[in-house]
């Protein structure tokens, strides 16, 4: 099945169409800001431009990250056939604008123009039980990936202990050293447990919850509404220019882990938060 053009509209709407959720924590945010202050201003600026991006199609922000996909396909699909699409997909998207050329060779530097380049775009390809294939994409900007984070616990600078509250204490270290950077208001994915390189992936899996779901698990679904409202508190503000919101979203998953080792992986995502999922149903495509 041909579905490059799909992939295409998928590779569209997540450059040029901010998710539903994401814009309407932007306008509560704003509702609560002072009028007239430097973050009602920013957040103002923010969704005027994502208003305009929707409606002429262009990207919501000039850089459009690196393209991470999250494949889940049943059995029997080739991921062979399904990347080589994906790739087709992206390198047309790009020859279209909806994704500034951003894969640049780590030695010579040169940009190949087309997001096309060794290890990028990002695939993460899992087979499920299901009969559909499902394509999740994030576009990671730039500057919120530079502020993600990795701690290892203990981690004795801040007493942060192999706990629930050793997890709180770095999670909040985390925001408090990407103030100023990153794009705030974020929202953060994190991982707990698992390897170093695993931790990533899930906690950018993480960014596909919807900001207004509870997690399933209680401990978490206390500790995430208990850190997005103590990020808030730090006042940092959208774009670091104070204010009281500084996160839109905390979302958190556990993972097992070894004995020995016990990682809390911190991915930031901007208020750019890019995300959209494509589900391929027989003959029908569907986005959300
Ligand atoms: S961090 Fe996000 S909002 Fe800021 S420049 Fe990068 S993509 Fe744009």
């Amino acid at each position: 099945m041909d579905l490059v053009e799909s992939f295409v509209e998928l590779i569209r709407r997540a450059a040029t169409d901010l998710p539903v959720d994401v814009e309407t924590a932007l306008r509560e945010a704003r509702s609560r800001e002072e009028s007239g202050s430097a973050a009602a201003g920013a957040l103002d600026t923010i969704l005027e431009n994502v208003a305009l991006a929707r409606a002429k199609s262009t990207p919501v922000c000039q850089d459009t990250g690196t393209p991470i996909f999250y494949v889940y396909h049943p059995l029997g699909m080739s991921t062979r056939v399904l990347k080589e699409q994906i790739q087709q997909a992206t390198a047309e998207a790009t020859a279209r604008a909806y994704l500034r050329p951003n894969a640049v060779d780590s030695l010579t530097g040169r940009n190949s123009g087309n997001n096309l380049g060794v290890g990028f775009p990002t695939f993460h390809f899992e087979e499920w039980e299901e009969d559909y294939l499902r394509v999740r994409l994030l576009l990671k900007g730039g500057g919120s990936e530079n502020v993600a984070t990795q701690y290892k616990l203990p981690y004795a600078p801040l007493k942060a202990g192999r706990d629930l509250e050793g997890v709180r204490r770095v999670i909040l270290d985390a925001v408090y050293q990407a103030q100023g950077k990153g794009c705030a208001p974020g929202v953060l994915g994190v991982a707990l447990g698992s390897d170093r390189g695993y931790g990533y992936v899930h906690a950018k899996e993480q960014l596909f919850r919807l900001l207004d779901d509870t997690n399933p698990v209680p401990e978490l679904a206390e500790l995430e509404a208990r850190l997005l409202r103590e990020g808030n508190e730090l006042g940092i503000g959208p774009m670091g220019f104070g204010g009281r919101t500084t996160l839109l979203g905390v979302k958190i998953g556990a993972y097992h882990r070894l004995p020995a080792c016990y990682f809390v992986s911190v991915a930031y995502m901007c208020w750019a938060c890019r995300r959209w999922t494509m589900t391929v149903r027989g003959d029908e495509v569907t986005y959300e």
